[in-house]
């Protein structure tokens, strides 16, 4: 029986919240009421682990594998699916947490049901322990899903850095010192046995909290609670809360640096981690001052750290963060990226210097105090996840009420009132106590000795299993996937029928101002008016008609810097302040919703100060001061930047499908090797010429802004007018490039080449086979496009069956790539990357018939996803900007006849046959999966493995280059003495996915 043990109203919002806790099992439930058309529920388990075998993650993995009442693998995502929902799942340090996000209330509390008893009464089956967690393959590969999942990030700088912090941080009797995702070694030995002791200690039903936010049926909720505590709850209770009753008093005896090697063939830049221990969870005050000074020290130009350390020649870091662990004591760290290795003792000492000697600027950290607030009130309004992770953390530490946790009003009232002897004291007490700094060195050597390492450790399986080993190892395997593949019975699936889903999408009114309501005068602004205490302005600059060489400033200056220049009138310092004083946030970015030739500058503000943000916006891109020094420093960072974002698989991947399909574009002019060179050849002389050359090709008054929210006072159009004034005319209304009238002549055919990736600091690889797509948003055939490429990658089905499953990879997507006319296949992390794509071949080869279920399943999966990319009102309006404006502009003329394009979504998916379904794939998908010809392929992998794959590719018949690690580009500059040029170069590791993404999903982390 759950009784209510608290409810209140939160604050700013006035939504309530209520607590409940059950009499029979223990277990707590708390309810966050939220407006919108997603449901989203988190099921928490406080899990406490003394090692890092990994057990909660790889418990994580198995709880999805069938349960007691359902001993069926894939039940529950396909259930999922087939109700509008996706599940998912992660583990940290201190807690697994599984996930439903659901469109509409029909059949949920059923739902949970179901899932609760894969959660409480998993069946831990040790066949399922064997292909999820850990096993050899017949051609003595190691393989697994969890074990894949946690080879790819065994050698990344971030985990091993990580892992050591916590091991410095945290005494021997901590469990916060374990890494729950599982080290590879203990992985490699980890008992199903052992797994199903930790499932037992931990998962008990009073250690569970369930947290649900959305518009739900409670009474049902709570009538299928009680059913199954009734029926199927064990009567195990937990005989400690984790943590709370088992951690020792943490504190760091004394400060300690270590250095840790990470594997790079770049040996130029490191990183660096400090870390200290501060307040306790319960001291809401102390940790509310401990997130505003973060933000003091490390966002904005005008923050202390970014000042000192970043916006300087010859920066010394290309950017700082700061964040916590939500501890029973909260921990929290600095980190700076990209500082060049020699230096990296003299940064981190310098940074600690800075803090220690700093006087807290009163004003700044008033506003800094003023930000905070506002972020937490505009996230209360739009992101039901944030206050779900407060629920969660009140559940794991909180020692008083929930209603507590939720207090925040009270603590930034207080913080006003401080002064700057307060602010500097905490600061001091806070970040110059004892700490652990962990400096990332990158080891050319380790990078070397990785491939070697695994030729040497698949020699010494053979050895141990041999031949017949071998040949057992296959058995098992098949045994495995023979139990496993237990059909679910129909009758199971089908009590859970929907007749109508019951999808309360958000709606926003729609107003156009400027050009388009015949104001000559006027930019072309859209206004998507909804209730809320703020507003988003989106500034678009299509990059059409610019000279090519000027490309790259845009990427340099409007990538993101553009706001930290002085203006007319102002110093940099000045608008600094001046912009975080009077807006939320802000940034500029080289695509606007995946609209890649497009630039968008984007700024959240209260409603009360559109004007005063307009304004700004005014002052800053059309009154910029160029300042040499600081152009110099944008370069410096871009330059120190390469290094971080060429260990990244995907953002390599990315640079190189930048690079070879795309021409004379936005887009070609960020691959990391053109980029690259065109920053180590810049004259900085000509810097400024060229950038106002590029200002009166660029601002002209062909501009298209999207406003969303509230603007006070609903006088749009006006305070742009100034703006508008001092533009260029121009023939066009609205002009928004797009990717596809940019493709190079491969991005056009797109047959039978192919680009290989060498890299050094990834052991799995990420593969993309693509192939061309003539298709628009309006074509007849693109939502059975969109459902087809659903079924195939959709949990469950025959990609995740097939290759997740069998655990040649850890993800696999299929989707339509409408703004580059092409059609794609992507491998993420596999560790057997050939054999992955010969055996997604041959899936959709064989796929002749459809599975009903799966089917239904994959149809209302693309449905959820569009919601939830809807999820909130500012999501939802800036998705109708998109739809309105750009995907279906050719539908419509006046506002007054513009159609539904949600309603008309939802209506055309469900509507999709299977024969529909089954023409499109023969139509679309089976050609990209017959081999070379009209298909080309990408793939990013370790070096070791290059040769292989490129021989196996061309034996196909693909043309396959191998990009080049050293470009021989590199014009030598005086101040690196080992100056390796890399084949990239960029600061956003974007991919350049484009605009129907949010209608595409990929299959997720479980
Ligand atoms: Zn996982």
């Amino acid at each position: 029986m759950f009784t209510k043990v608290e409810s209140f109203e939160r604050e700013w919002t006035g939504q309530p919240v209520t607590r409940y806790v059950s009499s029979i099992s223990g277990m707590s439930v708390v309810l966050v009421d939220f407006p919108g058309p997603i449901i989203n529920a988190y099921l928490a388990v406080a899990t406490e682990v003394h090692n890092d075998s990994g057990t909660p993650h790889t418990l994580e993995h198995l709880c999805f594998m069938g349960s007691q009442q359902f001993p069926y693998k894939g039940l529950l995502d396909q259930l999922a699916n087939k109700i509008y929902g996706t599940t998912n799942a992660w583990t940290d340090t201190d807690q697994t947490v599984y996930t439903l996000a659901k469109a509409g209330d029909a059949q949920f509390a059923k739902f949970m049901a179901v899932y609760l008893d894969h959660v409480i009464n998993p069946t831990l089956r040790d066949s399922s322990h064997l292909t999820e967690v850990y096993h050899v393959t017949p051609k003595a590969r190691e393989a697994g899903v969890v074990f894949s999942e946690m080879q790819a990030h065994a050698h990344s700088a971030d985990s091993l850095m990580e892992n050591v912090t916590q091991k410095k941080c945290f005494p021997e009797s901590s469990a916060y010192r374990s890494e729950t995702g599982g080290m590879l070694d203990p992985l490699r030995v980890l008992t199903n046995e052992s797994i199903k002791a930790f499932h037992k200690s931990m998962y008990a039903p009073d250690n569970m909290v369930l947290v649900i936010a959305g518009q739900i049926d409670e009474n049902a909720l709570f009538r299928e609670l009680y059913k199954f505590e009734k029926e199927c709850f064990p009567g195990t209770h937990r005989t400690f809360r984790p943590f709370v009753d088992t951690e020792p008093d943490i504190m760091i005896p004394k400060s300690e640096t270590v250095t840790v090697d990470f594997p790079d063939e770049d040996e130029e830049f490191g990183k660096v981690q400090v870390t200290w221990i501060g307040p306790d969870h319960d001291d809401g005050l102390a940790n509310t001052a401990l997130d505003v000074l973060g933000a003091y020290l490390t966002e904005s130009g005008a923050a202390l750290l970014q000042k000192e350390l970043v916006d300087i020649p010859d920066p010394l870091a290309v950017s700082v963060m700061f964040y916590t662990r939500d501890y029973l004591k909260v921990s929290f760290s600095l980190e700076l990226e990209s500082v060049p290795t020699k230096r990296l003792t003299e940064v981190s000492k310098k940074m600690l210097n800075l803090i220690k000697n700093h006087i807290v600027d009163l004003s700044r950290v008033q506003d800094c105090l003023e930000n905070t607030k506002l972020t937490l009130l505009k996230r209360s309004e739009e992101h039901s996840e944030f206050l779900c992770t407060t629920v969660i953390e009140h559940f794991l530490y909180g020692r008083g009420s929930l209603e507590d946790d939720f207090k925040i009003k009270d603590h930034l009232e207080t913080l006003a009132t401080w002064t700057t002897a307060q602010w500097t004291e905490t600061m001091v007490r806070l970040f110059a106590s004892n700490n652990i700094t962990v400096l990332g060195k990158p080891s050319a050597k380790l990078a070397a000795s990785i491939p070697k390492e695994a030729k040497q450790h698949k020699k010494q399986l053979l050895q141990k299993f041999g031949k017949e080993g071998l040949e057992r190892q296959q058995k098992l395997l098949d045994d495995a996937e023979r139990e496993q593949s237990k059909p679910i019975p129909l009758e199971v699936i089908e009590e859970f029928k929907i007749s109508d889903p019951k999808i309360a999408f958000l709606k926003s009114q729609t107003e156009r101002y400027g050009r388009w309501a015949g104001e000559e005068e006027a930019l072309s602004i859209h206004y998507e008016k909804f209730d809320s205490n703020f507003v988003n302005i989106d500034i678009c600059l299509g990059a059409q008609n610019i000279d090519e060489e000027l490309l790259p400033l845009i990427h340099l200056i409007y990538g993101s810097e553009i706001f930290n220049f002085p203006v007319e009138g102002l110093t940099a310092e000045e608008v600094m302040t001046g912009l975080n004083h009077d807006t939320i946030q802000y940034y500029a970015y080289a695509s606007y919703k995946g609209f890649n030739e497009v630039v968008q500058v984007h700024v959240e503000a209260e409603s009360s100060k559109y004007e005063k943000v307009v304004q700004w916006m005014q002052k800053c891109l059309l009154e910029t001061v160029w300042d040499i020094d600081r152009i110099q420093v944008c370069i410096d960072k871009a330059l120190n930047q390469l290094a971080e974002t060429k260990r990244d698989a995907e953002s390599r991947l990315t640079s190189a499908k930048q690079r070879y399909l795309f021409k004379n574009s936005l887009v070609h002019a960020e691959n990391l090797a053109s980029y690259e060179q065109w920053l180590r050849s810049v004259d900085i002389n000509t810097v400024i010429s060229q950038l106002e050359k590029l200002k009166k090709q660029w601002f002209k008054k062909d501009i298209f802004v999207s406003v969303t929210g509230k603007v006070k006072g609903d006088n749009v159009s006006a305070p742009w007018k100034q703006f508008f004034a001092t533009l260029q005319d121009t023939p066009s209304k609205l002009a928004l490039p797009r990717s596809y009238q940019h493709l190079s002549t491969l991005g056009e055919n797109l047959n039978a080449e192919s680009i290989l990736i060498p890299m050094s600091s990834t052991k799995t690889a990420h593969l993309n086979l693509m192939g061309h797509l003539d298709m628009t948003y309006t074509s007849s055939d693109h939502i059975a496009l969109l459902v087809a490429c659903e079924y195939f990658q959709c949990v469950e089905g025959p990609f995740w069956t097939g290759l997740r499953g069998k655990g040649y990879v850890y993800g696999a997507s299929l989707g339509p790539y409408i703004e580059s006319k092409r059609l794609q296949f992507e491998i993420y992390r596999s560790s057997n990357v050939y054999t992955a794509l010969c055996e997604a071949r041959s899936i959709v080869n064989s796929t002749t018939t459809l599975d009903d279920t799966l089917f239904v399943g994959a149809k209302r999966s693309v449905i959820n996803n569009y919601a939830n990319s809807r999820a909130s009102n500012a999501a939802a309006a800036s998705s109708k900007v998109v739809d309105v404006e750009i995907k279906f502009r050719s539908e419509w003329t006046t506002v007054d006849d513009m159609p539904n394009f949600v309603d008309q979504f939802v209506k055309d998916v469900e509507a999709v046959t299977e024969a529909e379904a089954k023409r499109v794939i023969q139509k679309y998908v089976v050609p990209l999966f017959q081999g070379a010809q009209n298909t080309t392929v990408f793939c990013a992998l370790n070096i070791g493995e290059v040769d292989n794959l490129k021989e196996k590719l061309e034996k196909e018949g693909y043309m396959v280059e191998v990009e080049e690690i050293d470009e021989g580009e590199c014009v030598s500059d005086e101040g690196s003495e080992t100056d390796r040029d890399d084949d990239d170069g960029s600061e956003d590791d974007d991919d350049e996915s484009d605009g129907d993404t949010d209608d595409t999903s990929s299959s997720d982390d479980e």
